[in-house]
């Protein structure tokens, strides 16, 4: 019997990157199928390439060899159109460093997926933005607020157009224990409580104790943790 499938698979996953005239192992023949409904934490000390595995999930690099499945889909057989659109529409991401973009309000950027994928009603953004407890911050822009609020909007931005995946690399990194613990909660609320799918690069103790599964980064190999 086999089970459900996996919302992400990834197979024998590689990456090298050339320095200089040297070859630099990153990633050597990762593994890994995630659930729908799973949150999973991914270790790994600094280096280890966390970042680097989330990019290829999130398409935005390209392995040097194996493949990235993303409902049942080889990101490798997708022009460079469909990849673009698979990642706005099934993809969120929350980075440490929040990435809001300063220009835009609190509500600009919570809408900017909505509008890349077409969407002409933006009734989410105030919903999310409600969730998240900033509706009254909506009109400042991100230098207005403090670091657990960027976050908050910038979780806001990556759920606003409800992805298949939301990945998040170390979401609390720059924020303190209380601000990280709310932004936890908020993820464990709006994601995993919905059924949602979270794979989450983190050394938060309390993430990991929360999570399905959790998985490390050791010498380029994936291993169970
Ligand atoms: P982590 O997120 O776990 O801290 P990263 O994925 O950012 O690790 O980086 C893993 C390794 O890959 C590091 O040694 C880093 O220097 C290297 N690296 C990342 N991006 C590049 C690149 N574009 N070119 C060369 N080396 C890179
Ligand atoms: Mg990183």
């Amino acid at each position: 019997m086999s089970g459900p499938n996996p919302l992400l698979q990834l197979s024998s996953l590689s990456k090298v990157y050339r320095e200089g005239g040297a070859e630099k192992s990153i990633l050597d023949r990762v593994e890994l199928s995630i659930l729908p409904g799973e949150f999973v934490v991914l270790l790994g000390k600094s280096g280890s390439g966390k970042s680097t595995l989330l990019n290829l999930i999130s398409g935005m690099d390209t392995p040097s060899s194996g493949d990235v499945r993303l409902m049942g889909q080889s990101l490798k057989s997708l022009s460079e159109a469909q990849l673009t659109q698979i990642r706005r529409q099934q993809i969120g991401i929350v980075f440490q460093s929040f990435n809001l973009i300063p220009t835009l309000t609190v509500e600009e950027n919570v809408r900017l997926p909505l509008e890349l994928n077409g969407r002409k009603n933006f009734e989410a953004v105030s919903d999310l933005l409600q969730q998240v407890g900033l509706l009254d911050r909506r009109r400042v822009y991100p230098d207005r607020l403090s670091g657990g609020e960027q976050q908050r909007v910038a979780l806001a931005r990556a759920l606003v157009h409800a992805p298949a995946l939301l990945l998040a690399d170390e979401p609390t990194g720059n924020l303190d224990a209380h601000t990280g613990a709310e932004a936890l909660n908020l993820l464990d609320s709006l994601v995993r409580q919905r059924g949602g799918t979270m794979l989450v690069a983190t050394h938060d103790r309390e993430m990991r104790a929360r999570a399905d599964r959790v998985v490390a980064l050791v010498d380029g190999r994936l291993v169970p943790s």
